[in-house]
């Protein structure tokens, strides 16, 4: 490759514009390791940050997506040296910094995360920042947390990217699982990833009582609002709620009852600026733990060249599981 490549840029003159440009390395942030970027996935984010639906990038010009896989080729960082493939999510990535919807990215070396061998470039972001909140949000579940026996989990947003991992890690932990989705279409789909069991979103999203039957030891929410209040109201005493997402919404019309009732623990989980100690042990465990046949069945290629069109798409709940950006395409 010449010093030109392709990137997918945001720019704020008049109105909000977003659109594939050729940049140079001096197009680039600073930073003490270049990355020759080899895949980026399509999160709900995106498509808010590439449709302008929410102020997601924070500066103009600025390359988008919100993690990317790659290798090194060239460092000044004492931990990378040319030939390292890395995974960087979040930290501000198509926020305030240049994303992965570019074939090289520079950044600092504190960002990044060296990927275990076992995990593929492709597989990383398979896996994603999706992936990766997911067991976020299993380890956040686990903390003190229900043990497999102790009784079902819910999982929200069952179908989306967070949602499927979701379920395979902790059906793979021998949790039994019960998928809450909108597309009782994708049944099956649920059913391979290892849910013990299906309901239809709809008895969830709608106003419910403060208490609800108990029903779930622990709950993986990814879509908040009226979903997550009902969620906490039909927890179990002692039981765990983990709260990652906003798909139906950022409101939170609960009341205090679960909590000081049936001491229920409501458990935020943010993958953004997460630790470098904690995605460490959430990409170790990954690289353990995560069916990479599942991953595969819950994947799918995405040439770089449709994510500005397919963008609206996942807004409208319309992707199933993981789409793999492919730089090259
Ligand atoms: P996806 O779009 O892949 O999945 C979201 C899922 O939510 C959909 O597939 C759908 O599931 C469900 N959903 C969508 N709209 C509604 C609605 N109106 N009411 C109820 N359910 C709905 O997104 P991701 O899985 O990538 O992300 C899930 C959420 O987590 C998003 O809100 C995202 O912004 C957030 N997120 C947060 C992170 C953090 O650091 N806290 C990191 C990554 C994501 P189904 O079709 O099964 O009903």
């Amino acid at each position: 490759m010449s010093d030109s490549f392709n990137a997918l840029v945001a720019r704020k003159d008049h109105s909000y514009s977003c659109d594939y440009e050729t940049l140079t390395l001096d197009d680039l942030d600073a930073g003490d390791v270049t990355v020759s970027v080899d895949y980026s996935t399509l999160n709900f984010k995106d498509g808010l940050a590439i449709t302008g639906a929410a102020p997601i990038a924070q500066r103009h010009p600025l390359v988008l997506g919100i993690d990317y896989s790659g290798t090194v080729i060239d460092s000044q960082h004492a931990d990378f040296s040319a030939g390292d493939r890395v995974v960087m999510n979040g930290y501000g990535a198509s926020e305030y910094l240049h994303g992965g919807y570019a074939q090289r990215a520079r950044v600092s070396g504190d960002l990044l995360v060296k990927l275990p061998d076992s995990i593929s470039n492709a597989q990383a972001m398979a896996i994603g920042t999706a992936g990766y909140t997911a067991m976020l949000s299993v380890m956040a579940l686990q903390s003190n947390g229900p043990a497999p026996g102790d009784g079902p989990i819910l999982v929200t947003g069952a179908a989306g990217g967070v949602g499927s991992v979701a379920i395979s890690l902790l059906a793979g932990l021998g949790y039994e699982v019960v998928a809450s989705t909108g597309r009782m279409s994708e049944a099956e789909f649920l059913d391979s990833l290892g849910a013990a069991d299906i309901v239809d979103r709809a008895v969830l999203s709608e106003r419910g009582k403060p208490l609800q039957k108990e029903q779930w030891a622990g709950v993986v929410d990814c879509v908040g609002s009226h979903t997550l209040a009902n969620a906490i109201a039909q927890t179990r005493y002692d039981g765990v709620v983990t709260a990652c997402g906003l798909a139906q919404g950022a409101d939170l019309p609960a009341t205090v009852m679960p909590f000081i009732l049936r001491s229920v623990r409501l458990q935020g989980v943010d993958s953004v600026q997460a630790p470098m100690a904690r995605r460490l042990i959430a990409w170790n465990r990954l690289a353990k733990e995560l069916d990479m046949d599942k991953l595969e069945a819950l994947s799918f290629d995405l040439p770089f060249s449709e994510v500005l069109s397919r963008a609206p798409d996942i807004l409208a709940g319309k992707v199933r599981g993981r789409a793999v950006v492919d730089l090259a395409r």
